[in-house]
């Protein structure tokens, strides 16, 4: 099933990516939470974490946000959330985490 991201991937559907590898693409959120809040979705469809494989381009995720964070000079601070399933409001059925920063981030989330 081909979701937004995957669409966004595609370049089928516009968005302002900001870094990309073989792994993962990473683009502006289109209703930004923080100063700076970054989508990083891995190229392999993945619905969420409940259903994560041993490897694949996930794996990657991780060293994007560091690389992210260093390009938007995020060097007070900033947070890597994964939303899994409805509780915690996941909305695109597409494994991604969002890289917030550029304010003081409260915790814990809502
Ligand atoms: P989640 O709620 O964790 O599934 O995150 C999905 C995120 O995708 C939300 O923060 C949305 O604002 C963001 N989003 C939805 N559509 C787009 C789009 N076309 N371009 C960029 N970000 C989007």
């Amino acid at each position: 099933m081909a979701t937004l991201f995957t669409k966004i991937i595609a370049r089928e559907i516009p968005a302002e990516i900001v870094y990309e590898n073989e792994h993962v693409v990473a683009f502006k959120d289109i209703a930004p939470q923080a100063p700076v809040h970054i989508v990083i979705v891995p190229r392999q469809e993945i619905s969420g974490l409940a259903s994560l494989p041993e490897t694949g381009d996930h794996l990657a995720i991780l060293n994007a946000a560091k690389t992210i964070a260093e390009q938007f000079g995020l060097t007070s601070g900033y947070r890597l959330v994964i939303n899994q399933g409805e509780d915690a409001g996941q909305s695109v059925p597409h494994l991604h985490a969002h890289l917030l920063g550029g304010r003081t981030l409260s915790w814990p989330p809502g």
